[in-house]
């Protein structure tokens, strides 16, 4: 979508610090970091939230959800663990609408998330 910030960054049109990219998704530091790692991993396909994820798209959710797995490992943040989340829509806290799954690290989480 010609207007959507993440396709800009998954484009090349807007800079992020991309940790990981390949022809389906794109990995960036957050710009405003919740955690000592703050990852946001998206589809270079524009897809607005999860509500919007089809039947057609799940081998692509599929790569988008083992891809932050395998960047925590990557990162050393494996054993000591960490969190992924998908904000959805309002009450979820999304902000960006183009599907994005949080991956937060280096820090003890708490619990119920705010
Ligand atoms: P949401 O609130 O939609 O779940 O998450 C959107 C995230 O995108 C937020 O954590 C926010 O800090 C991040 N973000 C917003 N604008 C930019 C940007 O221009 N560059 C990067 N790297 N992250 C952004
Ligand atoms: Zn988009």
């Amino acid at each position: 979508m010609s207007d959507c910030l993440f396709c800009k960054i998954a484009s090349g049109e807007i800079p992020a610090d991309i940790v990981y990219q390949d022809a389906q998704l794109v990995a960036f530091r957050d710009i405003n970091p919740q955690a000592p790692t703050h990852i946001l991993v998206i589809p270079r396909q524009h897809i607005e939230t999860l509500n919007d994820l089809s039947a057609d798209d799940e081998h692509l959710a599929g790569q988008l959800v083992r891809r932050a797995g395998l960047i925590a490992q990557t990162l050393g943040h494996a054993d000591a663990g960490y969190r992924t989340v998908f904000n959805c829509n309002v009450h979820g806290g999304q902000t960006v609408f183009h599907l994005h799954l949080h991956l937060l690290a280096g820090r003890p989480m708490t619990w119920p998330p705010g």
